[in-house]
């Protein structure tokens, strides 16, 4: 037997609870007869269907929703839990989709719900096999969310998920052969092979942003010396505005953020250039030109037909951002390859992850 949230009026907002079939009014649990259909949703019309994708993020979950065709409809987005246990993540998570699935028109059938996390998956299995802040440690969240939505759950690793979202309805829709970059605390990124996510032998495909730019350089995250990560990420930046703000050349910034690294947020570093701190504006050209040295590495790998920057530092830098990083990646290319890889921002912003792991959830099912 399988089941589907079925929206059947339009019934006031509850506050949602555990169990998404005690919530609903506007949705509740239809039961479809005959043999086990499970993972395909219930036998309803194909195009009543309505897919979810969820960006399940330790600062933010945004849902979206999107009608049988993978159009975009609504979105919601609530904070992460800062507790940091699954299951108040996991409720969170059911609370943001439920409100996201209000805007469903009547009828809609809930044909599958796809959900990017950060951290190592076991996609196949949908288990989430760690995630820093969350609690998941060997969670079976895929299983967990088809039982609470009686529709097919899938997982997609949040960097993929936003690579696949550009690819099907973004910068890079109608492309074969690309790239994606996603910046902000870290840098991730996922590769297109004819028109396909390459994943590679154990799935771990796409860290682009461990590729080694600078060895001896500075100290990265996973360990190593002179990753891009530790050259371009908000992170890195950061780091350095911290120590311009320590030694008195950033004073707006010490006023703003002083030295506690939580505080560096994209838009601290744009109030601090706006208050006069020049040295400020000298760390993110030089984060843009690493970038740009990382970005001819992969124009050289994969003679990719663009290249999309994604993550909240090219979302808020922008177009300077990009033209910064294309003319280092020009400057590093090869004879040859100059000039052949386009070099774009985010069509999709915030919704890049979440509308790939839409994409996901319908493909799969
Ligand atoms: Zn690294």
């Amino acid at each position: 037997m399988s089941a589907a949230l079925l929206r059947n009026n339009a019934g006031p907002d509850q506050a949602a609870n555990d169990s998404p079939i005690e919530y609903g009014i506007k949705w509740e649990c239809r039961r479809t007869s005959g043999p086990a259909t499970e993972g395909k949703g219930c036998a309803m019309a194909k195009d009543a269907r309505v897919y979810i994708g969820v960006d399940l993020g330790a600062t933010k979950i945004i849902a979206a929703l999107f009608d049988s065709k993978l159009k975009f409809i609504a979105s919601e987005k609530i904070k992460t839990p800062r507790e940091g246990s699954a299951q108040a993540v996991v409720k969170a998570l059911t609370e943001c989709v439920l409100r996201t699935l209000a805007a469903a028109a009547e009828g809609s059938v809930l044909g599958g719900v796809g959900v990017a996390v950060p951290g190592p998956l076991d996609r196949a299995k949908g288990i989430v096999r760690y995630t820093p802040n969350m609690g998941f440690k060997d969670y079976h969240l895929g299983e967990e969310l088809a039982g609470r939505f009686g529709a097919p759950a899938i997982l997609e690793n949040d960097v993929q998920a936003g690579v696949l979202g550009e690819l099907r309805a973004g910068a890079l829709k109608g492309m074969r052969n690309a790239v994606g970059v996603f910046i902000g605390t870290g840098i991730g990124g996922g590769i297109v092979i004819n028109g396909e996510l390459y994943r590679g032998a154990t799935g771990s495909a796409g860290e682009v942003g461990h590729m080694i730019l600078q060895d001896g350089g500075a100290l990265c995250g996973c360990g190593n010396y002179g990753c891009l990560e530790a050259l371009a990420s908000r992170t890195a930046m950061a780091k350095d505005s911290i120590a311009l703000a320590a030694s008195g050349k950033a004073p707006v910034l010490m006023d703003i953020a002083g030295t506690d690294l939580r505080k560096y947020r994209s838009s601290v570093f744009e109030e601090a250039i706006a208050g006069g701190d020049k040295k400020v504006k000298v760390v993110l050209d030089r984060g843009a030109y690493w970038l740009g040295v990382g970005l001819a590495n992969l124009v050289h790998l994969l003679n990719p037909e663009a290249i999309v920057l994604g993550g909240g530092v090219s979302t808020r830098f922008g177009e300077s951002f990009r033209k910064k990083a294309e003319a280092s990646m020009e400057a590093h290319l090869m004879p040859g390859l100059s000039g052949t890889s386009k070099l774009l921002l985010s069509g999709l912003g915030d919704l890049a992850v979440p509308t790939g792991a839409a994409f996901a959830a319908a493909e799969a099912s």
